[in-house]
C-alpha cells in the first residue's frame, strides 16, 4: 500500500512469468508446441524478477510455461532461496516423481495447477496418449506427500465441455486431492470460430 501511494499506481498481488518455453508434450493449440523449445529464462534472470518484486511487496509467484518441470533443480533451488513468497506453478504433471515430490514436500512453498482436460480420452486427445494415467499417477504421489495442487488448468471446447462441466468428473478430482481449479477458454479455437465468422461477414 505504502509502495502504491509513492509510485502513485497500482501493485499487483502476484507476478506470472514464463521461466521456459521448452516443453515434454505438443499440445494441439498450444504456443509452447509451436515456438522454439530452447526459450528460457536464466536463473539470475528469475531472481532479479522475484527480488524487484519483493521490494515492491510482492510475495506470489505464478509460474507458467513451457513445462517447468523441465527444470526441476532450479526451480527447488528459487523456493529455497526466496522462502518468504509462493510459487503456484502450471504443469502437465507428466515429469512429477517421488524424488522431485520429495524436494518441494521440503521447501513447502509451491503449488502446483495441473492440466488436464477430463477423462482419459478428452485428455489424451490433445496432449497424447498416456498423458492422463501420467497425470493421474502424479496427483496421488502428491497428495501422499501433503502437496498443494490444483485441478484446472482445464481448456474447455467443444469436445470435452460436458465431461470437465460435469459433477461426476469434478468429484474424481476432489477425491484425487484436488483443491481448486481454473477454466480457461481454448483460445485458438475460439479465435477459429471468430474468424470464421468475421469472415462470412
Ligand atoms: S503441456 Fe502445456 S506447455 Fe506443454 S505443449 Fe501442452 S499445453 Fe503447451
Amino acid at each position: 500500500m505504502k509502495n502504491k501511494e509513492q509510485y502513485d499506481c497500482n501493485v499487483p498481488w502476484a507476478i506470472l512469468f514464463d521461466p521456459t518455453a521448452a516443453c515434454n508434450l505438443r499440445c494441439t493449440g498450444c504456443w509452447a508446441a509451436e515456438y522454439g523449445k530452447g526459450i528460457s529464462l536464466d536463473y539470475s534472470t528469475m531472481q532479479k524478477i522475484i527480488r524487484q518484486g519483493k521490494q515492491l511487496g510482492i510475495y506470489m509467484y505464478i509460474l507458467s510455461g513451457g513445462e517447468l518441470t523441465a527444470r526441476k533443480d532450479e526451480i527447488i533451488r528459487l523456493a529455497e532461496e526466496n522462502d518468504d513468497c509462493m510459487f503456484l506453478s502450471f504443469t502437465n504433471a507428466t515429469l512429477i516423481d517421488k524424488a522431485f515430490s520429495s524436494a518441494i514436500e521440503q521447501v513447502g512453498n509451491f503449488a502446483f495447477a495441473i492440466s488436464t482436460e477430463g477423462y482419459e480420452e478428452e485428455t489424451d486427445m490433445r496432449r497424447s496418449k498416456g498423458t492422463y494415467q501420467k497425470v493421474m499417477r502424479a496427483m496421488d504421489i502428491l497428495q501422499k506427500h501433503g502437496i498443494i495442487f490444483g485441478l484446472f488448468s482445464t481448456c474447455h471446447h467443444s469436445k470435452n465441455t460436458e465431461v470437465v462441466g460435469s459433477e461426476e468428473w469434478g468429484d474424481l478430482m476432489i477425491k484425487k486431492g484436488c483443491k481448486f481449479g481454473w477454466y480457461f477458454t481454448f483460445g485458438s479455437l475460439l479465435s477459429g470460430i471468430i474468424a470464421s465468422r468475421v469472415g462470412t461477414q
